[in-house]
């Protein structure tokens, strides 16, 4: 195959032998580096997307590339039939981070959310009692859990479920940042647990009001349901905390984390849950050859280090504020709201003079900061959270001059 090929032929080949699941902003990416990036003929940008926030740590890290890199030129994959010198290493790592007694782990968030919803069941059978075959899984109108069939048997989204039926039973969809609807919902004794996003990410960065989280934990407590945070988004700093339920002090009975555990570098998930539950699940009743090898052990370990000592916590928390005060200061009748948390957070755009989100987007990648159009009229913008304040305000005001080029 030919090299130093153009952006032009890199979406052509693309165009002509993949998939066309998704719909690519045309900016054609070979080089990343902290919060900037570089296409094929060497412009450079801001990430304001961060792959969907598994990019916290900033592209390429050099310490969780060089834990990537050491341990694969030791040992990369042993699969669970055996022991290896990393994964107990990582699990004692991670259970004592985030406070939990066990994690299990996985490769993408999808996978670990099938965990979730797996132990879920497994402990609403072993634990709670449900008759064979009944547990109930409450889930949110306009939810992301990810791409499989049994994650989109449960979402709202025509996209995400259209002809892909016959779907998995046994979910039920209430409105997010509702609690009476959660309080119905509850009264049945089937439901084995309550699946939720702390903030909804895909569907546009949906803050649900303050205290919203911390009760729906109390409803679900009061009737033995277990409260099942899906933090693969929201999850390692990127809201301003270690978790988006942190804000609210809850401390979720399953936790779903994916994305940034992995460092922008290597596919990592895991779910994490005291002994009750996680030890459901007996040897040969779930699995995954690739889950919680050595790679993806020690580039995890690498991944959480760089979250505490470089206060990643902190500096989405205070960066955040400053964006968003900077959102709403530019004065443009395009920009009908600004939301988020920390450093996840969406720009709502009025169509004005023919113009939309999109045509936001491009002119902003025209001027040197990619991001993407969620939902047609919603643009999130979520940087890693490395980026300085400096590199910050050379971004906000990329942001300001391309949407006032429109209005
Ligand atoms: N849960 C949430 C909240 C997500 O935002 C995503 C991805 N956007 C997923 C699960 C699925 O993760 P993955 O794409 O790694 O399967």
């Amino acid at each position: 195959m030919s090299e130093n090929l153009n952006s032009a032929q890199l979406m052509e080949l693309e165009s002509k032998h993949g998939a066309h699941n998704y719909h690519p902003l045309p900016v054609v990416l070979e080089r990343g580096e902290g919060a900037y990036v570089w296409d094929v003929e060497g412009k450079k940008y801001f990430d304001f997307l961060s792959a969907y926030s598994a990019v916290n740590q900033g592209h390429c890290h050099p310490r969780i590339v060089g834990a990537m890199v050491d341990q694969a030129r030791k040992l990369t994959l042993t699969s669970r039939a055996f022991y290896n010198d990393s994964l107990g290493v990582f699990e004692k790592y991670a259970t004592e981070f985030f406070g939990f007694d066990k994690i299990l782990p996985m490769n993408t968030g999808a996978e670990a959310v099938e965990t979730a919803i797996k132990l879920t069941r497994k402990w609403g059978y072993l634990v709670k009692g449900i008759a064979e075959n009944q547990a109930k899984i409450i889930v949110c109108d306009e939810n992301f859990h990810g791409r499989t069939t049994t994650i989109v048997s449960f979402s709202s989204d025509p996209d995400a479920y259209s002809d892909y039926g016959p779907f998995t039973p046994g979910f039920e969809r209430i409105p997010y940042n509702n609690l009476s609807a959660l309080e119905e919902a509850l009264a049945d004794p089937n439901v084995a647990g309550f699946l939720v996003e702390p903030i909804q990410g895909e569907a546009g960065v949906f803050v649900p009001d303050e205290g919203y989280l911390k009760k729906a934990y109390e409803l679900c407590k009061t009737k033995n349901v277990l409260f099942i945070a899906d933090e693969v988004q929201t999850g390692i700093a990127r809201t301003g905390k270690l978790l988006a339920v942190d804000h609210e002090e809850v401390k979720p009975d399953i936790l779903i984390l994916g994305k940034a555990l992995g460092g922008g570098v290597f596919p990592v998930s895991a779910v994490l849950a005291n002994d009750e539950i996680m030890l459901t699940i007996k040897p040969g009743q779930h699995g995954s050859t690739f889950g919680g090898n050595p790679i993806a052990a020690r580039v995890a370990i690498a991944a959480l280090d760089v979250v505490k000592d470089e206060n990643l916590c902190e500096r989405a928390e205070k960066l955040g504020n400053i964006f968003r005060e900077a959102m709403r200061a530019i004065d443009s009748p395009m920009i009908e709201l600004v939301r988020g948390k920390g450093l996840l957070n969406a720009v709502i755009i009025k169509p004005t003079n023919g113009k939309e989100a999109w045509d936001v987007c491009v002119k902003m990648a025209e001027n040197g900061l990619i991001a993407k159009p969620t939902h047609q009229h919603i643009i999130r913008f979520a940087p890693p959270l490395i980026i300085t304040e400096g590199q910050l305000q050379d971004a906000i005001e990329i942001i300001k001059q391309s949407i006032l080029t429109f209005a």
